[in-house]
């Protein structure tokens, strides 16, 4: 018999993987299926950024780099965080990873242990919780509110530090709400975090930073230097570029923390994989305007949806700040989130996913990705609508 290691069981999942994976067998039998459920963009990496990768193999990039990236990569980022931040950072400070994700993992496991405590949101991205647990923390939800459209509030967050605190998790905009934080609830909550809680590390999750809407600007906790020797910021490429394959993220590391970052990449990947490094370079520094038409896109997309979920029969929808997911309140319809998830892909085919794989705090409400072209939404709005009229 194999004995595993115990922690093993207290490993969660994100249950977006399994809608999508039923989803494709059901495609695969013949049924329509519309997929809302997926958090990646529709569209294709723009040409430039494939050519870049293609050339950087022809020219013989096939081998390891250094751990925390391909210093021209670390400058680009430094650049780009210059240009959409207006921060200076040292590029050395900067450690690229493959995904997002992985910055996530080793903050946490950097702060995680018996007896420490961390502050992640819920409902949130399902992968904080369950990298929480596993690691023997306690994991302590932070409740976002749809009656604040899902934005972060610095009172609430400050009065649930204690003294085992060690680190707090923050997502703006955020998966699966699309809701983002406000300008003076960051200065409260940074001043808070200042005068009182000089212990906590930081964690902020700006995945989805260039997915904004209404004119509205990013609020960027790098921004705020009194932070700078206890924020890890996570960022990447996967959800700006719609390079979500490519495994491709970075992250901003406390200077006493790079060390630590990077002897956590040598043990785990060595390096990321050249030549999607040097796409990542080109990304950068290439043309932005198919990232503008991807966010002008999402934009169409989600005021159709928004208008079009505020008018079924027992649903309430907020309008999401940024990224791209709709978080609407299902309660009046009768129906738990899983219940309501499970008809509409089985009956409707239409794949979402219950708030409930994101934090129990997400019963109530089912995730729509509008990542999904105008005709499929439109016509997956009218399929929810049958479904909910039947029920
Ligand atoms: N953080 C959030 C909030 C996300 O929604 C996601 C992906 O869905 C990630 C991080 C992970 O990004 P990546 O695919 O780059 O690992």
């Amino acid at each position: 018999m194999l004995r595993l290691a115990e922690k093993m069981s207290r490993l969660g999942t994100e249950t977006a993987f399994d809608v999508l994976a039923r989803a494709e067998i059901l495609a695969q039998e013949g049924r329509d299926i519309i997929n809302l459920g997926i958090g990646q963009p529709d569209f294709k990496t723009p040409g430039h950024i494939v050519e870049a990768a293609i050339k950087a193999l022809h020219d013989g990039h096939h081998g390891y780099t250094p751990s925390p990236g391909i210093p021209q990569l670390r400058e680009s980022v430094a650049q780009d965080l210059a240009t959409y931040r207006g921060v200076n950072v040292a590029p050395d400070r900067i450690v690229i990873v493959p995904g997002g994700k992985v910055t996530m993992f080793f903050a946490i496991l950097m702060f995680g242990e018996p007896g420490a405590e961390i502050l992640y949101p819920n409902p949130g991205f399902p992968i904080y919780q369950s990298v929480i647990e596993f690691t023997g923390a306690r994991a302590v939800p932070v409740r976002l509110l749809e009656e604040n459209d899902f934005s972060l509030d610095a009172d609430t967050i400050l009065s649930q530090i204690t003294e085992n605190t060690r680190l707090l998790i923050l997502n703006s905009p955020a998966n699966p709400t699309g809701g983002a934080a406000s300008k003076s609830e960051m200065d409260r909550l940074v001043s808070g975090l200042t005068d009182m809680h000089p212990q906590v590390a930081v964690l902020s999750d700006e995945i989805y930073s260039r997915i904004t809407y209404d004119d509205r600007e990013h609020i960027s906790l790098l921004s705020y230097p009194e932070l700078d020797d206890r924020l890890i910021l996570l960022d990447g490429w996967s959800k700006t570029y719609a390079m979500t394959g490519w495994r491709m993220g970075y992250a901003v590391w406390p200077e006493a923390l790079v060390e630590g970052a990077t002897r956590l990449a040598v043990n785990c990947h060595s390096c990321v994989n050249s030549a999607a490094q040097h796409a990542g370079i080109a990304a950068l520094e290439g043309p932005q305007d198919a990232v503008d038409g991807m966010v002008s896109a999402f934009d169409r997309r989600r005021r159709l949806i928004v208008k079009g979920l505020n008018n079924l029969p027992g649903i309430r929808c907020c309008i999401p700040a940024g990224a791209f997911y709709a978080f609407p309140n299902i309660t009046e319809t009768g129906l738990t989130a899983r219940n309501l998830q499970d008809r509409l892909l089985e009956e409707a085919g239409v794949a979402t996913v219950a708030g409930t794989s994101f934090g129990a705090m997400g019963e109530g409400y089912i995730r729509f990705s509008y990542a999904n072209s105008i005709e499929n939404i439109e016509q997956a709005l009218s399929r929810v609508e049958d479904l909910l009229e039947l029920t």
